[in-house]
């Protein structure tokens, strides 16, 4: 399915310089992304398993932004520093322990998990793809958009998420 893209190189340009970007960081730039995408989502649900980072509760469906250094990615970012490697080697892997009891506490309670690793925010296309197939289409629940309009959307997708 092809998806016109909508957004003007200043906002994609705005949107690249968010990723990797000290201030922000990679789950910010997901947050943007999505968001720009017209995604909406909470964060950060203590009561569920892992503490999403970014969680779709109409979805029942969550995101985890994973950094590749901590989370132990198989990438280039994912290398060990030489020195006090076991320390690094045992901090990483209760990290991805962690992460999959959470994932298979959330999967067992019916929800649905994507982790985003740092290093795919590199392309943010690819991302975009991703979360959208993840995701699906985005909801249309604001109150913003006139009745006529949600009929029309209504008819066409028949439901309204
Ligand atoms: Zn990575």
């Amino acid at each position: 399915m092809h998806v016109a893209d909508t957004r003007t190189k200043e906002q994609r340009s705005r949107i690249m310089k968010s990723v990797g970007s000290r201030n922000t960081g990679p789950e910010l730039a997901v947050r943007r992304l999505l968001h720009h995408l017209g995604y909406r989502y909470r964060l950060h649900r203590r009561d569920l398993p892992g503490k999403p980072d970014i969680v779709f509760p109409g979805r029942r469906s969550v995101i985890f932004v994973h950094g590749c250094f901590w989370h132990g990615h198989d990438c280039d970012k994912g290398k060990l520093p030489k020195s006090r490697a076991e320390y690094w080697i045992a901090k990483i892997k209760s990290n991805q322990e962690r992460d999959a009891r959470a994932m298979a506490r959330l999967k067992e309670t019916g929800w649905r998990t994507l982790s985003v690793w740092q290093c795919e925010l590199k392309n943010l296309d690819t991302t975009e793809r991703m979360l959208r197939k993840f995701l699906g289409p985005p909801g249309f629940r604001s109150k913003s958009h006139p009745t006529s309009l949600k009929r029309a959307l209504k008819n066409r997708n028949g439901r309204l998420d």
